[in-house]
């Protein structure tokens, strides 16, 4: 077990990839505390770890309300102990291309990407900090680092993701906090089901590897940077992209 005896914090966790993540990290041991707006899902995903044996508590938060956000650091570190890990997963998209886009779809989508990540990790720094350990993981996208048709408030979001990892990264290193993104390619979830199927097949062609992405394969990649075997390893952005960027 990778992540045993690890407390992590996981946003966005009702369904997709933070699901996924959610069942891989409880899976190899770790004790979770899952966010999301949605009740029903956080309890769907709480009831499937409990029932394999895992230990998890759930929380209705909103990434972009501070209060909140403050609370869920504190219910974990109350629960559990400490906090090891975070994971920014809690993610938006609301497309227009430039010429449609109108301020609230851009106001929602930076608020919710990029604002959440930052209301996120600020709240659980100085828990990391005291502790002189932590891992802090950001969810970027191939669309930030290449940018998409009809993305800009997203492109803009996930662009600004890597910017912030990399500074943390720099700054919070010489506390023994590591700082890394995962740049997924087309996952296979709900929001990318939202996507027209020949969009889909175009990206699926695109990529190397000849296929779209399942949420299980981005899991694999944050357990990965929240073990120990990933110790060495920050400021990173590590592409789950079928090949789509190189
Ligand atoms: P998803 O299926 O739409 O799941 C996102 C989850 O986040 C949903 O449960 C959603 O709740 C929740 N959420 C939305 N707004 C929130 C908020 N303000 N606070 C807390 N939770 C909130 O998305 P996904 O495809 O798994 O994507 C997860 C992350 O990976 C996102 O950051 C996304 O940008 C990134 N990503 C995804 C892909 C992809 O191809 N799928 C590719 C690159 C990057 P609701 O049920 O209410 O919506």
């Amino acid at each position: 077990m990778r992540l045993k005896g690890k407390i992590a914090i996981i946003t966005g966790a009702g369904r997709g990839i933070g699901k996924a993540t959610a069942l891989k990290f409880a899976k190899e041991g770790a004790k979770l505390l899952i966010g999301d707006v949605n009740d029903s899902d956080l309890e769907t995903v709480a009831k499937e770890i409990a029932d394999a044996g895992g230990e998890v508590v759930t929380m209705n938060v909103d990434v972009t309300n501070r209060q909140q956000v403050r609370e869920m650091v504190e219910k974990a570190v109350e629960v559990f102990g400490k906090l090891d890990i975070l994971v920014n997963n809690a993610g938006i998209t609301a497309d227009g291309q430039l010429h449609k886009l109108t301020e609230e779809q851009w106001d929602k989508v930076i608020d919710v990407n990029l604002k959440g990540v930052f209301n996120c990790s600020q709240a659980a720094i100085n828990v990391m900090r005291e502790q002189g350990n932590g891992v802090i993981l950001n969810a970027s996208s191939v669309v930030g680092i290449y940018g998409n048709f009809g993305q800009t408030n997203y492109a803009a979001t996930k662009w600004g993701v890597i910017g912030m990892t990399k500074t943390w990264a720099k700054e919070q290193g010489r506390k023994g906090i590591r700082v890394n993104a995962v740049a997924p390619g087309f996952i296979l979830t709900p929001m990318t089901k939202k996507m027209p199927e020949n969009v889909l097949d175009m990206m699926k062609n695109k990529a190397p590897l000849q296929r779209l992405g399942t949420p299980e394969d981005v899991a694999n990649a944050y357990a990965f940077l929240a073990s120990d075997e990933a110790s060495f390893i920050t400021g990173a952005v590590l592409s789950v992209d079928g090949g789509i960027v190189m």
